[in-house]
């Protein structure tokens, strides 16, 4: 990782606002390489030089990814006002949530496969719509899901936007007055799953993202709960 100044270095993990690293430094609780350090324009390189606050070792951001196991009932963003984010649920994992945003989002009552990260040049490649990318989703559906579905799924539909949606590749687990299925698209409109079984008559009841790309949902991996990636799921994810 690059030097960088030690009030920024000190604000991005997450002990406080620039200007209130200011104040910790004035208040002498900064060490570096052992000495008390007052100066924010002081320059430290997190690969060679130990800082410390109030006597305790501080590690850089540097680039992180979660994956987390989304639970219905909390939204994808970084803030809300009214409803439990994402990102609190990390935050109350004690994760230094600094620069953290979801990949893409889930409905509030969708659960799931999400990744949280700070590279947004690899959120951009996972959710530009020219990468293809593939997002699979686990739903039972209200209704009788048929292989008439499956055909007119394949061709793209008409969910009221200017195209019709790309293919997408539905596969019926279970064909009944509920039925589960398995869709894999590569698009991410807004409500697109829900939106595609509105076009031929049927409801969403419950909708799960089992992968994206490569990075499939760990199945032991609770409701709720969240994991740093593997350094195999990184690498391919990054391929
Ligand atoms: N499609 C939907 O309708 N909802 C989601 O949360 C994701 C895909």
């Amino acid at each position: 990782m690059k030097p960088s100044r030690l009030d920024k270095f000190l604000a991005d993990a997450g002990i406080g606002t620039r200007s209130e690293v200011k104040i910790y430094l004035k208040k002498r609780m900064v060490q570096v390489n052992g000495s008390i350090c007052t100066k924010p324009e002081q320059k430290v390189d997190p690969d060679t030089d130990e800082v410390l606050f109030q006597g305790n070792p501080i590690a850089a951001q540097g680039i992180c990814y979660y994956m987390l196991h989304k639970p219905a009932g909390v939204v994808s963003a970084t803030e809300d006002n009214r409803d439990r984010t994402v990102i609190d649920l990390l935050k109350a994992e004690g994760i230094n949530t600094k620069d953290l945003f979801p990949v893409g989002r889930l409905d509030k009552d969708t659960e799931g496969l999400l990744l949280i990260t700070n590279d947004g040049a690899l959120a951009h490649n996972l959710l530009s719509p020219k990468k293809h990318v593939d997002k699979t989703y686990y739903a039972r559906i209200e209704g009788v899901v048929t292989e008439e579905d499956i055909q007119k799924f394949a061709e793209g539909l008409d969910i009221g936007e200017d195209k019709p949606t790309l293919p997408g590749k539905l596969v019926i687990l279970q064909s009944d007055t509920i039925s589960e299925i398995e869709l894999t698209i590569q698009e991410g409109k807004f409500h697109q799953v829900k939106r595609m079984f509105q076009a031929v008559g049927k409801e969403v009841i419950y909708l799960k993202r089992l992968s994206m790309g490569t990075l499939t949902l760990d199945p032991a991996l609770p409701v709720g709960a969240v994991r740093p990636l593997t350094e195999e799921e990184l690498s391919s994810l990054k391929k």
